[in-house]
């Protein structure tokens, strides 16, 4: 048995009864990205040389391989800060920038016995995306199918895992980065509680929206990836003093009496027919298992995007303006400074930051402020409001993950509306900062696989592991591979 296609708890397991080492399982998931990478494209280093950027000579202090070969190596988001490591958000404005610290969920794992993957994943740049295109390193392909995207903007972690280039993976999301990459790659991902994982070290892109979270293979890796990142950290503010509970405790195969609601709103125009079946499926078999369901309604569902948009650019537009050449990364060399801020940004952003942080600073601009900013917040309110209800009477809610599969590269990339519309069933859930989970549930006629979505309310994450558990205990979706 290759170890590269096994799971984070079963590769504990094997390492408890000391069958294997840390180190046999590096150089097996070593040999797998050098296989296959040249075609996933899922990490923004080249696999033939490691630690080389593609397209440029090693950079010195790199690890020749990995940074560490301690417990089961965690391949990373290019946004989250590794010590001394290069994390450039796959923009050309952070080129060479390398942290002086690391992200507090970074300490995390090397305190619980594990270590980084010394590879950083790639992601639209600055999380903004739906497809992993916007990747100053070029886009990622989806291992089920290398001509289509493997979502975004975490899409190098979700295809990571998927392709068995990682055991485990953690991704952000601000609006479905980590759920919509999972669904379009048949993996777990799962978005936090906004404040059960702390943001420090996370390059933020819209901060009152962004979590950390696990891609993993199963449910179980998922529970075992919280445990070590969940917890309260004084070095982030937003960060909550609330006990974590061992996630694994959760892993129940038993989903009676779970009182689950369908919103209305989620099934209609615009969902793909096939999506819709799939996911009809998967909700005829969990109440075969026991849950039960009813229609619920969340109506300002449809304000959701635009709301999103507008809060969402807002804050990047604010978060971004440290980007000058001053301090990170690139510097353009102009005489003068207000040259060098303006030549630097031009330079180093891509088109989509530079969409976002034009539509954000109009939102905030005087006269618009009220208009726009102000009136998003009220409305993003009565989203969270809405879910608020529903929980009074619901232990979880589910959906499709995303309205469709994943689509062909070069399909939605110039039509920044339509990339939008690929979260509308993920970014409700940033905006009233619940919990999500996406978990494989089936594979579309060509192929590719659809992802159910389980909402639960905040710090309710136990609710999505026990249904989500159980799904898996009684289905095969988790276990199939891609052929690379
Ligand atoms: N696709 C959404 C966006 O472009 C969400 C991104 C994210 O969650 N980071 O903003």
């Amino acid at each position: 048995m290759e170890l590269y296609k096994l799971t984070a708890h079963e590769l504990l397991e094997k390492l408890k009864n000391k069958e294997i080492t840390a180190e046999e399982i590096s150089s097996s998931l070593a040999k797998r990205i050098e296989d296959v990478d040249v075609e996933v494209k899922a990490y923004v280093r080249t696999p033939e040389k490691w630690g080389q950027k593609r397209g440029q000579s090693p950079e010195k202090g790199d690890s020749p391989l990995f940074f560490e070969t301690k417990g089961i190596p965690v391949s990373i988001k290019d946004n989250i800060c590794t010590d001394g490591y290069s994390t450039e958000c796959c923009s050309k404005i952070l080129e060479g920038f390398k942290p002086p610290y690391n992200a507090t969920v970074i300490n995390k794992i090397n305190e619980a016995g594990h270590s980084f993957l010394g590879l950083k994943c790639n992601m639209d740049e600055f999380a903004f995306g739906s497809s992993t295109e916007n990747s100053c390193f070029g886009p990622t392909r989806n291992p089920w199918n290398l001509e289509s995207v493997p979502g975004g903007s975490s899409g190098g972690s979700a295809a990571a895992v998927a392709g068995d280039e990682a055991i485990w993976a953690l991704g952000s999301d601000t609006g479905g980065s980590i759920r919509q990459p999972a669904s379009f790659c048949g993996v777990v991902g799962l978005k936090p509680t906004y404040g059960r994982v702390s943001r420090y070290g996370l390059i933020a892109f819209a901060s009152s929206l962004d979590q950390i979270g696990p891609l993993t293979k199963d449910a179980r890796d998922s529970a075992l990836l919280m445990n070590i990142i969940s917890g309260f950290d004084p070095l982030d503010s937003t960060s909550i003093n609330i006990p974590v509970p061992d996630y694994t405790k959760d892993l129940i195969n038993d989903a009676k009496g779970l009182k689950i609601g369908i919103p209305k709103e989620y099934f209609v125009e615009g969902l793909d027919p096939e999506v819709k079946s799939i996911v009809e499926e998967a909700i005829d078999k969990l109440k075969g298992l026991g849950a039960q369901f009813k229609e619920v309604s969340l109506p300002h569902t449809e304000y959701a995007v635009p709301v999103y948009y507008i809060i969402a650019t807002a804050e990047a537009s604010s978060n971004l303006a440290r980007f000058d050449g001053v301090q990170y990364g690139l510097r353009a060399k102009t005489q003068g400074l207000i040259d060098m801020y303006k030549k630097t940004r031009q330079l180093g952003f891509g088109d989509e930051a530079k969409r976002r942080i034009i539509l954000g600073t109009f939102a905030l601009s005087h006269g618009y402020y009220d208009a726009y900013y102000l009136r998003a917040l009220k409305v993003r309110t009565l989203i969270k409001q809405d879910f608020d209800n529903v929980f009074k009477d619901f232990d979880c809610i589910v959906t499709p993950t995303s309205p469709t599969a994943a689509f062909k590269i070069g399909d939605k990339v110039d039509d920044p509306l339509k990339m939008y519309l690929s979260d509308i069933y993920t970014i409700s859930v940033n905006l009233a900062g619940i919990p999500a989970i996406s978990i494989p549930c089936g594979f579309t006629k060509k192929g590719l696989p659809v992802g159910l979505q389980i909402l639960s309310r905040h710090f309710n994450e136990s609710a999505l592991f026990r249904l989500a558990y159980t799904y898996e205990q009684n289905t095969e979706w988790h276990k199939m591979k891609p052929k690379l």
